[in-house]
């Protein structure tokens, strides 16, 4: 039974554009998968669809062997890392990397512990009582990929989460992740536009145009004629 499983998904906006059509894809456990492509291609409202974010129009969503297709954010296996963050900035690093385990009314203790020891992993107990907007970039990545791991999520999915960050800091949290992969065994699906980082990063590409699949290949095959 594959991690994730979409099935002919398909999205159509309220106003008529359509931005993702019968989208086919499995992946394994542990596995790292990159959505490559343009920008307006679907990869973004791809990666919405299976948060829960985005209500899919056609089509199903399969996570471990079970419909997911209708249940809401919070009931998926899955965290959402976004390119700008999406940090609180009135609150402090620790309140930020609490928050996804406060919404499930985890008790404090357990809540520390696992906070404590999330916030340690990534180096950012120092900065635990200050102010997310206080931070740099990269710590503020890094607050953002804490957060999203802290509620101990089955897939991760990552939206352009290198985009804001220069050349230095981008290669440095690149490597991050691929520790965390070996890691953790958790399941990645990367969204970016930038061939390279899809290239350095993953072990599938999905190569999108126009709200389709164009091709899926390793890396290595990637550019190798059928
Ligand atoms: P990279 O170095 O990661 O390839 P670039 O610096 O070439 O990225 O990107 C140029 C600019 O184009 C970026 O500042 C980015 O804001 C914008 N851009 C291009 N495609 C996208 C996209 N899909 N989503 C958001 N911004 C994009
Ligand atoms: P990408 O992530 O590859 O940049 P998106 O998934 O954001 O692509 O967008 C895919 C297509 O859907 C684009 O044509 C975009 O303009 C359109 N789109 C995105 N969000 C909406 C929306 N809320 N309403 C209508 N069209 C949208």
């Amino acid at each position: 039974v594959y991690d994730l499983e979409l099935n002919s998904v398909g999205k159509t906006y309220p106003d008529g554009t359509v931005a993702v059509s019968d989208f086919d894809l499995q992946v394994e456990k542990g596995e790292f998968v990159a959505f490559l492509g343009p920008s307006g291609c679907g990869k973004s409202t791809t990666l919405r669809m299976i948060a829960g974010f985005e209500d899919i129009t056609n089509g199903d969503v399969m996570m471990m062997g079970q419909n997911v297709t209708h249940l809401p954010p919070e009931k998926r296996p899955t965290s959402m890392i976004f390119q700008n963050y999406a940090l609180f900035p009135h609150m402090s690093v620790r309140e930020n990397v609490a928050f996804g385990l406060d919404v499930k009314g985890m008790p404090k203790v357990e809540k520390n512990r696992k906070v404590d020891r999330i916030l340690d992993m990534f180096d950012l107990e120092q900065f635990a009582d200050r102010k997310a907007d206080m931070l740099s970039g990269g710590q503020r990545q890094r607050i953002a990929l804490a957060r999203g791991l802290v509620v101990e999520p089955e897939i991760l999915l990552l939206d352009e989460p290198l985009g804001a960050l220069d050349a230095n800091l981008r290669r440095i949290i690149q490597n991050e992740l691929k520790l965390l992969q070996r890691e953790l065994g958790i399941t990645f699906i990367f969204v970016t536009h930038a061939q390279s980082e899809a290239l350095g990063l993953s072990d599938r590409v999905v190569v999108m145009s126009n709200g389709v699949v164009e091709q899926v290949s390793s890396p290595k095959d990637l550019y190798r004629r059928p």
